[in-house]
């Protein structure tokens, strides 16, 4: 049947895919059923990749670990992202290099480049990896990414980005028009940057995992308790929820997109803004070879950026940003459709079964933070870079509490935004605006 993305009668669900093919890591039975412990070490707010890290970390680390979620874990953005583990973050290597100086460069990129290395050794198969300690296979492909330039101008500024990452070390290839055309059978680039470390994961597989993982590891994880007040009490913290007051030493924000009013200083500094993906009915292996190639993560370099892959049960995931106002979720995965057509036209006969949004949360210079905000350990802000991010930094900021180094965000400053802001971000479209002239003005003729 031929895909079109007018067509008011579109046969999607708008569930979201990786769920169809992931274990739950549902806790809501057993939470139910199990009364809160009245004192723990620590407490970790969020069920997402950071508070399961977190959590995992500090149980094994000898510490009594209570995870609380407001909803289900698969709530949040961690079961339903692109699962791209890529080394990069939202700002440029150019940027960095500008802000830090060619050093201060190299410790960013080497702090992505431990980021990807961790969840891919998580996702493999050493003996302390997820298959091995939790029976879960979270579908890593090592396949690495290819960042797409939809103008001739987005080229150029790829070719000075390849030059700089390669002097830091880092191991990249530089494809023109032509090239870029092979690799990825769409006319739809000017050219591309390949980078073949990092790949993918099944996204809510890697979730599932982390979950099962931090709960062998001693976590007692409640699903359905929102914490809804937190005070301070000597040297403790109390953390009110509707099922009873929880007594802990530390504390852990692991949020990110889903801050609320607990963790009011959050909501003041990181910025939430939806993404949203569609997935395609699973398709013929010789079609995904023609249009997935390798199998490697892609994402282009708009603004307004879209990303797409394979996914381990045959389908392509293509996701987005797609406005920074709101839409209906319906209209999102049309304008997602045609894109998708648009790059790959082969797609057009291929039925969209799938479309779902999350919220991700992003610092104004689009790098990560781990910070202690009002005394509590807070990790995020990693733009659509979390998956290794926040995974690894969250354990990183768990050593750095027991006294361990400090991460790197922890040095950056984070500061308030300097205008009225509790949470909504009603500056966004304004945002938006320039960013759609900005991309436009790349592309134009
Ligand atoms: C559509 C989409 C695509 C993306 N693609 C990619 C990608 O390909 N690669 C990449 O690296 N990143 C990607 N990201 C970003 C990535 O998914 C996130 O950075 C990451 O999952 C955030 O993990 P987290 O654990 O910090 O937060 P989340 O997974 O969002 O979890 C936060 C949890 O906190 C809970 N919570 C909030 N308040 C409370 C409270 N008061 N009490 C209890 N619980 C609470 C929420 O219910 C939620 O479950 C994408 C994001 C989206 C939305």
């Amino acid at each position: 049947m031929q895909n079109d993305p007018r067509s008011t009668n579109a046969p999607l669900r708008y569930v979201v895919a990786w769920h169809d093919d992931a274990p739950n890591p549902n806790a809501s039975a057993t939470s139910e059923a199990l009364p809160l412990p009245a004192h723990v070490d620590w407490l970790v707010i969020g069920g997402g990749y950071s508070g399961l890290s977190a959590a995992r970390r500090a149980a094994e680390r000898g510490a009594s670990v209570l995870l609380l979620e407001k909803g289900e874990m698969r709530d949040g953005a961690s079961s339903r992202n692109g699962g791209m583990v890529h080394v990069g973050f939202g700002a440029s290597i150019g940027t960095l290099e500008h802000r830090f100086g060619h050093d201060g460069a190299r410790a960013w990129l080497d702090l992505s480049r431990a980021a990807v290395a961790r969840v891919a050794h998580l996702s493999g198969d050493a003996p302390d990896a997820l298959r091995a300690t939790t029976g879960i296979d979270v579908g890593w492909s090592g396949v690495g990414h290819v960042e797409l330039a939809r103008s001739a101008r987005g080229a150029d500024d790829l070719a000075g980005e390849a030059v700089r990452r390669a002097a830091l070390g880092l191991p990249v290839r530089l494809l023109d028009r032509a090239a870029t055309r092979a690799a990825t059978n769409s006319d739809a680039f000017a050219g591309g940057l390949a980078v073949d470390e990092g790949g993918g994961v099944q996204p809510a597989r890697l979730q599932a995992a982390l979950a099962v993982a931090a709960q062998r590891a001693g976590v007692e994880i409640r699903e359905r308790t929102p914490g809804t007040k937190i005070e301070r009490s000597g040297d403790a913290w109390l953390v009110r929820t509707p099922r009873g007051t929880v007594r802990a030493a530390h504390l852990f924000a692991g949020v990110n997109g889903y801050a609320d009013a607990l963790f009011p200083a959050l909501r003041r500094r990181a910025i939430p803004l939806g993404s949203f993906m569609i997935a395609t009915e699973p398709l013929d292996a010789a079609l995904i070879a023609r249009v997935a190639g390798r199998g490697e993560m892609r994402f282009d370099t708009r603004n307004f950026l879209s990303y797409w892959r394979p996914t381990p049960d045959g389908r392509i995931a293509f996701g987005g940003r797609t406005t920074f106002r709101t839409e209906p979720l319906e209209t999102i995965a049309r304008t997602l459709t045609a894109r998708m057509i648009e790059i790959h036209p082969e797609l057009a006969t291929a039925r969209v079964t799938h479309a779902w949004g999350g919220s991700l949360a992003f610092a104004f210079d689009r790098l990560p933070r781990v910070a202690r905000l009002n005394g509590a350990l807070h990790v995020a802000g990693c733009a659509g870079s979390g998956v290794a991010l926040l995974t690894h930094l969250a354990e990183q900021a768990v050593d750095w509490e027991l006294g361990g180094d400090a991460p790197l965000p922890a040095l950056l400053s984070w500061r308030p935004l300097p205008f009225p802001y509790e949470g909504h971000p009603w500056f966004l479209p304004l945002a938006g605006f320039g960013f759609a002239l900005e991309d436009r003005w790349a592309e134009r003729a």
